[in-house]
């Protein structure tokens, strides 16, 4: 479009519109446009930062009648940064702020700009949780459209199992409220399907009663990496729901409270997450402390599940260069372990870390079909993340990540998780969703036939039945 048509439809949209339409004359256009990865740097034609439905709903159909690519922008964490585009429009939901708890119903509305922490604290006010990610900067809204797993999903299964309703904005610019009563189709689709079948302007989550957790990370010398993973295959699935916990190998950063003389250590970690009595999570804890000898450092505490969601925020501040892959796992075989041993004591930066996470108990008793969420039937996934501040490392942390991913995928169930992954092509799209695919293609097909909504993990609209 030429600049005097372009200036003219941006009146349009702006007689519209009641946020901000940042342009890239915009004094702000630099700012709004960052999001957390510091990799990726794209320049959209209009961010419309939206303030409620409406605005959403007049992005939507301004970006459709005028042809444009459009991306949907929650908190901006999407590794392969699929919030920001190059000459589109950018449904900018950031601003969309707010929770309001039900405390007797136990459920939360949310509005699709909220982190995981703006959950947290509003929810923790009333001694009550919904199942997040672990790092309270990330985008709800994203996380929970991929699926959402973190350290409540053996106890309360993924942030999907917990949703009960979801009101979105269609490719066509209507309005609908999906649940299992409403929209059933859309309702399994958005659960797991990520952002293909449109805007979602507020999510309704299920609450649990969780306050206090007993919880922290426990860190060993990495030299004992291959000993402690040997054990924690057999140990934490046979564990009741309310244990749950993440091996992680990372390098003990310099900053409290971790203590100063192992500043700089590669260490395997153990961050627990008991969700029972304290006497009950003591009774579990004690013969770990001893197992392998005393831990080099033992944070594991009673403490508000907040504080425990935004242990590492400050670690991995957002503009940090990052790449990541994911792998699922029914096993974990000797063979497995010593390759992810190899690889996890030799990260590719201090900011590094490889995790491997349990998906079973709650998380693991929902059929596969059930929603769009395919990996039911495995027990962890296994995250590969190389982290930089210096771009210059760009080449390096994506070639360990790789290189470490090709390691162990022999070993893995297959598939892929769409919310860590970066652009991996249409294969491994179609890994995420296994069996599921062709139905969510028939939705698609269904809510966006045109594919407006494209700039995302992709699943192309294709007609049969659902
Ligand atoms: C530091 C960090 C920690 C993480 N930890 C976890 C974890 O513990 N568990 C886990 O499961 N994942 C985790 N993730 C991955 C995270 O779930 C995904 O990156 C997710 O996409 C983040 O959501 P967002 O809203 O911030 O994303 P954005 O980058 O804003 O959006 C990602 C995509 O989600 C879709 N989307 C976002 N909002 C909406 C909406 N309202 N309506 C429709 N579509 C929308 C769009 O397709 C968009 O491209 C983590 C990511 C990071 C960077």
């Amino acid at each position: 479009m030429c600049a005097i048509v372009m200036n003219e439809a941006i009146d349009e949209l702006a007689a519209r519109f009641r946020g901000d339409l940042v342009l890239p004359e915009s004094p702000d256009y630099d700012e709004v446009r960052r999001i957390y990865n510091g990799m990726i740097d794209r320049r959209p034609a209009i961010i419309a930062r939206c303030t409620d439905a409406g605005d959403v709903i007049a992005a939507v159909n301004y970006a459709r009648e005028h042809e444009l690519p459009l991306s949907v922008r929650g908190g901006g964490h999407h590794g392969a940064g699929l919030s920001m585009c190059d000459d589109g429009l950018v449904v900018d939901l950031s601003l969309m702020k707010g929770v309001r708890v039900d405390p007797g119903h136990r459920t939360a509305l949310v509005l699709p700009g909220c982190t995981l922490g703006d959950v947290d604290h509003a929810t923790h006010a009333f001694g009550l949780a919904t199942p997040t990610g672990i790092m309270s900067t990330t985008g709800m809204a994203g996380l929970t459209l991929g699926g959402g797993t973190g350290h409540l999903t053996r106890r309360y299964g993924l942030t999907i199992d917990n949703l009960i309703s979801a009101d979105m904005v269609l490719a066509d610019g209507s309005f609908v409220t999906a649940s299992e009563s409403e929209h059933p189709d859309l309702f399994w689709a958005i659960r797991g399907g990520g952002g293909n079948f449109g805007v979602v302007t507020a999510f309704q989550f299920r609450l649990h009663p969780v306050h206090t957790v007993y919880a922290g990370p426990m860190c060993w010398d990495v030299e004992k990496a291959d000993e402690i993973l040997r054990w924690y295959r057999e140990f934490l699935p046979a564990q009741e729901d309310e244990l749950g916990g993440a091996f992680t190998f990372r390098v003990i950063p310099a900053r409290a409270p971790f203590p100063e003389e192992h500043w700089g250590r590669p260490v395997a970690i153990i961050i627990w997450c008991h969700t029972g009595a304290k006497e009950r999570a003591e009774a579990a804890f004690a013969p770990i402390r001893e197992m392998f000898g005393p831990p080099l450092i033992d944070l594991v505490r009673p403490m508000a599940l907040p504080e425990l969601q935004a242990m590492s925020d400050a670690m991995y501040p957002p503009g940090l260069q990052w790449y990541w892959k994911a792998d699922f796992f029914d096993d974990l075989p000797d063979e497995a372990i010593a390759r992810t041993v190899e690889f996890g004591s030799n990260l590719a930066t201090p900011l590094s870390i490889a995790q491997i996470a349990p998906i079973d108990g709650a998380a693991g008793r929902v059929a596969n079909d059930a929603t769009a969420w395919s990996w039911r039937d495995a027990i962890w996934t296994l995250v590969i993340v190389g982290v930089s501040e210096d771009p210059a490392d760009m080449g390096r942390i994506t070639q360990w990540t790789r290189d470490y991913w090709e390691a162990v995928h022999p070993w893995s169930a297959g598939g892929a998780y769409v919310n860590m992954m970066m652009d991996e092509g249409q294969e491994r799209v179609r890994a995420a969703y296994r069996g599921n695919y062709d139905r969510l293609a028939a939705i698609k097909a269904r809510y966006d036939p045109n594919n407006l909504f494209r700039l995302n993990q992709n699943i192309h609209p294709r007609t049969g039945t659902a």
